[in-house]
């Protein structure tokens, strides 16, 4: 009964708080200065205010005041102070502190429920200025999450920030423009961390305010006193006429919400779909048994665009070995039609003839990755790994104008916590014109076979991002990597979205991801710390986790767009172009596409031709 009469009660409040009319809150106290109206700022729009520091304030018209309340929450004054808002139908916001928030969360909490806004104002309260960059950002972060945390939920943090001592650097300033992060100065100081009484509090804010006519006021709810001149300073700003403005961000709407969860969950359908037909061509072929391209229909949409798209790679995808297969893979082309597919070059690859281990190439010719875009099918390693291990020196059989590694870099979570210009403003220590690889989404046969001898062929050492369930299908691939020489590191169990995961379930992603890696391996210290997000796409949570274990945060530099339908050709092409930008960083491959194997023997003899060098990146001891 209890719990119904107050869901009742929360009911009506929502409904008088909906219909905007907050003096129906506090019909017990008609002396209320009330909430005069909901401001909705938006941190895109404007990214710093506060006349104090900068040029501009909110938008405020005249008599209007903000209140914000900094350093809580405070087990001593900070509930006094949300007693007294209450009483008087104000809504406020506060920039609270990591380290206050993980020690009174339920007071934290108590701020959120009484409908006031939440923005943070770092960890520790240190002077951000006199940090290095590294530490300051982990200052913010740190912020942000533990006070997600102790708030239990990832919506109603406001991208509000404030500085403690209002100090910061240019620096920080676009680190917290990166982050969505509004940064909020003031309008007028209440002094009310000096030793003043509360008289004095209320004498100089109102004196201030009476300069400016408007603005955002600065109190803390850490300190006793605020809480003693907070009725007066109500009084005298109803007195003269103030009128307070709540200041909130705009809100996530359900339907967009629904939206970005169904994206990353559509996203996931898609890639275990690649996954399955791979995984079922493989059986067939296994079995003997020719699957054409028709025989996907299933995938098929009538799309002239694709269909245009996709045809250049056929005739080369479907370069042959043996001439009968040849035509067989035409003919199912033409069996098909112009249907188009989602991905062509998968689905082609499966009438594509894969050499069996007795088929080798004819004797009087040696075919090489560099004359041919497709691997050497003397390899006998390429169809069946396990009953034709790879060799075991793969120097051996490099090629003589291989790029090779020129080489090593080993790295550890002290110096480099999160790499790579797409996401972060830290670089790998490269030298001008040196190139680090990386292979995403496998192990997926053949694939990453055939990615692992073009490797070998040309003596390059890589680092593969691998997909726990992945790993788990094809442990044999995978060791196979990590023979060669190659750096293993992780992307998650199931390649999900991160952003469609709550905190919880993004941390299982990634721990998953890494024990079904290690299993694989059978082998802990074989994997590197390393990880890098499905689609490039973090949340602060996943990011909070990996920095609490230590493992270093892998974006990139540079793309091929091998994952888009676009040919061989193409990819090398726009390989190039992304790398020629900077001239030095990491270039994101996939080991799970038929065209990367393509692409990839052309791309290494162009860069070689460039003058650029192969840089393999270890993990440091420690
Ligand atoms: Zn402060």
């Amino acid at each position: 009964m209890r719990s119904i009469a107050s869901g009742l009660l929360s009911l009506v409040v929502l409904v008088c708080l909906d219909s905007g009319s907050w003096a129906a809150d506090c019909a017990s106290n008609p002396e209320a200065i009330g909430t005069s109206r909901v401001l909705t700022v938006d941190p895109g729009m404007q990214r710093r205010i506060g006349t104090v520091q900068f040029e501009a304030t909110l938008p405020l018209r005249d008599h209007e005041v903000v209140l914000s309340f900094d350093d809580g929450p405070s087990p001593e004054s900070t509930n006094k102070i949300l007693d007294e808002l209450a009483a008087q139908c104000v809504k406020a916001t506060f920039f609270i502190l990591g380290g206050m928030a993980s020690q009174s969360p339920a007071i934290l909490r108590h701020v959120r429920n009484e409908g006031h806004s939440i923005g943070t104002h770092t960890q520790t309260h240190p002077h951000l200025a006199r940090l290095t960059f590294d530490e300051a950002r982990n200052e913010i972060d740190q912020g942000i999450d533990s006070v997600r945390s102790a708030l239990k939920d990832r919506d109603t943090l406001a991208p509000f920030f404030r500085a403690p001592y209002l100090e910061t650097t240019s620096r920080i300033d676009s680190y917290l423009e990166s982050r969505g992060l509004m940064l909020w100065g003031i309008d007028v100081d209440s002094d009310d961390w000096m030793f003043l009484t509360p008289e004095a509090i209320i004498a100089r804010v109102t004196a201030r305010l009476e300069k400016k006519g408007r603005g955002v006021v600065l109190m803390h709810d850490i300190q006793g006193r605020t809480a003693v001149a907070l009725p007066g300073l109500l009084k005298e700003l109803k007195a003269r006429g103030y009128r307070i403005v709540h200041v909130v961000p705009p809100t996530e709407t359900f339907i967009a919400r629904v939206a970005r969860q169904s994206i990353a969950r559509i996203r996931y359908v898609h890639y275990r779909a690649i996954v399955a037909v791979t995984e079922l061509s493989r059986v067939a072929r296994a079995k003997g048994i020719e699957l054409t391209r028709a025989g996907y229909s299933l995938f098929s949409r009538p799309s002239g665009k694709s269909a245009a798209s996709a045809a250049p790679e056929l005739p080369e995808a479907a370069k042959p070995p043996a001439a009968s297969e040849s035509t067989a893979a035409r003919d199912s082309t033409t069996a098909s039609g112009s249907l188009a597919l989602d991905h062509p070059t998968v689905l082609a690859s499966t009438s594509i003839p894969t050499p069996e281990p007795t088929a080798g190439a004819p004797a009087n010719r040696t075919v090489t990755p560099e004359e041919s875009s497709v691997p050497a099918p003397e390899k006998p390693s390429i169809a069946t790994p396990k009953n034709a291990p790879a060799p075991k020196n793969p120097a051996a059989t490099c090629e003589p104008n291989a790029i090779g590694t020129s080489r090593t870099l080993a790295i550890d979570w002290t110096q480099f916590k999160q790499i790579g210009s797409v996401q972060f403003p830290n670089d790998l220590p490269l030298k001008d014109h040196e190139l680090v690889l990386t292979f995403d989404d496998g192990p997926m046969p053949p694939y990453t076979d055939k990615v692992l001898d073009v490797l070998a062929a040309h003596c390059v050492k890589a680092t593969f991002f691998v997909v726990g369930s992945q790993a788990t299908d094809s442990p044999d691939l995978l060791r196979r990597a990590k023979t060669e020489g190659h750096t293993i590191g992780t992307m998650t169990e199931n390649h999900y979205e991160l952003a469609g995961l709550t905190a919880d379930e993004a941390q299982k992603e990634i721990a998953d991801g890494i024990a079904s890696s290690k299993e694989a391996l059978g082998s802990a210290s074989a994997l590197a710390p390393f990880f890098r997000d499905p689609y490039l796409k973090t949340t602060s949570a996943a990011e909070a986790y990996l920095m609490s274990q230590r493992i270093i945060f892998w974006s990139s530099d540079f793309d091929a767009d091998d994952w888009e339908n676009i040919s061989p050709d193409e990819v090398v092409t726009r390989a190039l172009a992304s790398i020629e930008d900077k001239r030095r960083g990491i270039l994101e491959l996939h080991d799970i596409q038929e065209r990367t194997v393509l692409a990839l023997p052309k791309l290494l003899a162009e860069l070689k031709r460039r003058g650029y060098r192969i840089v393999h990146v270890t993990a440091k001891e420690m």
